[in-house]
């Protein structure tokens, strides 16, 4: 029987993510055709990526980056548009399955827009969903979008759940216990002192993954698998308490479930974030990822250890602010950008990134989320506060 072709937009195709989507993608042609790719800053990559997957839209950050885009596609049948119109529009293009892969809390409109359009999402933007979860997830509720999440942790937590689990009643399946996995980073070993001086180059040199600058940044400070654990409390239900971090230096085991009889579920791949994405194209069939098979004897072991909150107190931060609710998510998610982008222009040392995350949520007030608009207002006042801050330890250990 010949397979229905899906067609599929991907918000932020130029990114690393959005790389690895296209790279499973190619394997089956038969399965897929994209209608929207989106990029921002790298027009080259996504005149390359038009052309191989020819999209019937395309969208970029300007007008200026759009008039190149249409200059390299010459006569090619994609439409380009541009900015936040643009990114609307490509979200709202129907495709059956959008991949949300733009990062950072530029993702949280488009990849709303595709969550009320129903079909089917795979969630790799953990900002919305920090920023705004009760939001997002009542829009999911709303829409008849399928969320899966491509992020490896909570896509292994999926795998390791039953199929017909309900995250407002998730203790219903006997669940007790979620463990994500944390590689540790490539600071894992190194001390405090050690920490002060580290270069943007060296904290995006990530021991096991290949990702974009700003999670790898988030990925040495532990704030990623902070903002794991909020995006894990919205994806499935699962209270704070319910909610455990363990450090995993091999990232082979990407999560656990434990449940009341004692039986604890792990899900095993190599370290490619091929494998969730591959997994959350086919769901409920398996895809071939391109990734090859585990060598369980090659590896020999899989070491455990828990997360040393004094060194990485970003973690700690994630887990008050999932307590506190509110908007308080959103102001530690703002705070994280611009934190991490002021150490990525070496305008603020490594250490001085949880500190400025800290001094912005103790001087923005605690507000209910009412709508995505307030949300955008808290997050611009947030970024305004972190500048601010940034400003006054600026110089601090650099
Ligand atoms: P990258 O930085 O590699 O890519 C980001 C993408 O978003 C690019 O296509 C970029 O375009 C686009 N983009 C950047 N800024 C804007 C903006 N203001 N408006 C619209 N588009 C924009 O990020 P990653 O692929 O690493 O991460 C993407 C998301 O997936 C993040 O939320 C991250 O936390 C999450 N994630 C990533 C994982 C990974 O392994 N990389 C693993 C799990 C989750 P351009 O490059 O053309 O400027």
């Amino acid at each position: 029987m010949a397979l229905e072709t899906a067609s599929i937009t991907v918000l932020g195709a130029t990114g690393s993510i959005g790389t690895s989507t296209l790279g499973v993608l190619a394997r089956h042609p038969e399965r897929f055709r994209v209608r929207a790719l989106t990029g921002h800053r790298n027009v080259m990559l996504l005149a390359q990526q038009c052309q191989r997957f020819a999209p019937e839209l395309a969208v970029v950050a300007d007008a200026a980056s759009a008039a190149q885009l249409r200059s390299l596609l010459g006569g090619f049948g994609t439409e380009v548009l541009h900015g936040a119109e643009g990114l609307e529009q490509a979200a709202g293009a129907g495709a059956d399955i959008t991949v949300a892969a733009i990062v950072g809390s530029a993702g949280l409109r488009p990849t709303l827009r595709a969550v009320r359009g129903g079909g089917r999402i795979l969630l790799a933007n953990k900002e919305s969903l920090v920023m705004a979860g009760a939001l997002f997830m009542d829009a999911v509720a709303a829409s008849d979008a399928l969320l899966l999440p491509v992020d490896s942790e909570h896509n292994a937590v999926f795998q390791c759940l039953p199929g017909n689990f309900s995250r407002t009643r998730l203790v219903d399946s006997g669940v007790v216990r979620v463990v994500l996995t944390a590689s540790g980073g490539p600071f894992r070993q190194s001390s405090t002192a050690e920490l002060e001086g580290v270069t943007p180059d060296q904290a995006c040199a990530h021991p096991n993954w290949s990702m974009g600058r700003k999670i790898s940044v988030d990925s040495a400070t532990l704030m990623n698998k902070g903002l794991e654990v909020i995006e894990a409390s919205w994806l499935f239900g699962v209270a704070p308490e319910a909610l455990e971090v363990v450090i995993h230096p091999q990232s082979i085991v990407h999560s656990f479930v434990e449940y009341r009889d004692g039986s604890m579920l792990a899900h095993l791949a190599n370290p490619d974030m091929r494998v969730p994405i591959a997994h959350a194209l086919g769901w409920p069939d398996r895809l071939a990822s391109g990734v090859g098979p585990l060598d369980l004897v090659g590896l020999g072991r899989l070491d455990f250890s828990a997360p040393d909150t004094q060194r990485f107190p970003c973690l700690g931060l994630a887990y008050q602010v999932l307590r506190a609710g509110g908007t308080a998510p959103a102001v530690l998610n703002a705070a994280n950008e611009e934190a991490v982008a002021a150490f990525l222009q070496e305008r603020l040392a490594f250490t001085a990134i949880p500190a400025v995350i800290e001094r912005t949520l103790a001087r923005e007030p605690l507000q209910a989320v009412t709508g995505v608009d307030d949300i955008m207002a808290v997050d611009a006042a947030a970024r305004v506060r972190a500048t601010a801050v940034i400003r006054e330890m600026a110089g601090i250990a650099l």
